[in-house]
């Protein structure tokens, strides 16, 4: 029998504040955008040659084989991971991937627990290196809700969101289901660090500014992923405490499946962000390894326990 959930979920005045910050390529799904290189062939001709982000992290450093584009470089490499060539590339991608997971391929380590924090109502930043506007993550968000969602699950959703909203926010009436998730949809957060404004951001920053002009071209995407992060841990600090609501555990979850980012994000954790933000407990999951559900705890920092998490 179908499960039956009330229009208002009041139950979620109970529940602990957790929030997740997730990467999106291979953490979340794995997409087939394609990385353009060239390859020297064994007769020493350099051809052009499309690579998967899995074995692209396998021959990056093998200068002897491969190579940027020798016309548009590395922005020519990446050029199928921003909204260059239109925002339906990352949308298409999206739906390619979800459509191999409902045919039984295995999503990325993370795929269920974005649906759990969805279904759940809770909110999440999605940061990636890939260049594409906040709008078209949004968007591919969306599209997930679609695929990965059934119908209850969905109900469930809305339910819960409206359960946040009369808590939360005190709201006595509610808007349709679509004005209802576009109000959930614009409260989380979408960077894409190497989007044209979100680098533009970046630089205006006091901070990020500086420590941007100091670093090199390989730890810029870390201290890009770093910014976003900040943001989003400060998006959250504001909305709770303009809300009163400062009252009960708060944890934030962080995941990744790139290990170069895990270690720099949990060392910025552990230096900076459990120092500011004292009340919080953050989780960073390493899911590199992708026969782990969920991935691997592999940093824990804050003074609160929570079960569960
Ligand atoms: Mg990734």
């Amino acid at each position: 029998m179908k499960k039956r959930f009330p229009f208002v979920n009041d139950e979620v005045s109970k529940r602990d504040f957790k929030y997740y910050i997730f990467d999106w390529d291979d953490n979340i799904l794995h997409m087939p955008t394609k990385i353009v290189m060239e390859r020297r062939d064994p007769d020493g001709v350099w051809r052009k040659t499309e690579l998967s982000t899995a074995s692209f992290a396998l021959v990056r450093t093998d200068a002897e084989h491969y190579r940027c584009p020798e016309e548009g470089g590395w922005r020519e490499a990446f050029s199928n991971f921003s909204d260059e060539a239109g925002p339906g590339r990352f949308i298409e991608d999206t739906i390619a991937a979800l459509e191999k997971v409902e045919h039984g391929e295995k999503p990325g380590p993370s795929y269920n627990t974005l649906k759990k924090t969805l279904r759940e109502g809770r909110l999440f930043a999605i940061v990636t290196a890939r260049g594409h506007a906040p709008e078209t993550i949004e968007k591919a968000v969306r599209i997930f809700i679609r695929y990965a969602l059934s119908e209850s699950e969905r109900e469930e959703m809305m339910s819960n969101l409206r359960g946040y909203r009369k808590w939360i926010d005190k709201a006595e009436s509610f808007g349709t289901d679509a004005e209802e998730l576009d109000y959930y949809l614009g409260m989380c957060r979408y960077a894409a660090v190497t989007n044209a404004g979100f680098m533009k951001k970046m630089a205006e920053d006091p901070i990020y500014g500086e420590k941007l002009a100091f670093a090199t071209r390989a730890t810029r995407p870390e201290l890009a992923k770093e910014f976003a992060i900040r943001d989003f841990v400060e998006h959250i600090f504001h909305m709770l405490r303009r809300n009163g609501a400062f009252s009960r555990s708060v944890a934030i979850g962080f995941s990744d499946d790139d290990k170069g980012n895990v270690r720099s994000v949990s060392n910025y954790i552990k230096a900076e962000l459990s120092r500011r933000f004292e009340g919080i407990k953050f989780v960073v999951y390493d899911t590199s390894d992708r026969t782990l559900d969920k991935g691997r705890k592999v940093c824990v920092s804050g003074q609160l326990n929570l079960p569960g998490f």
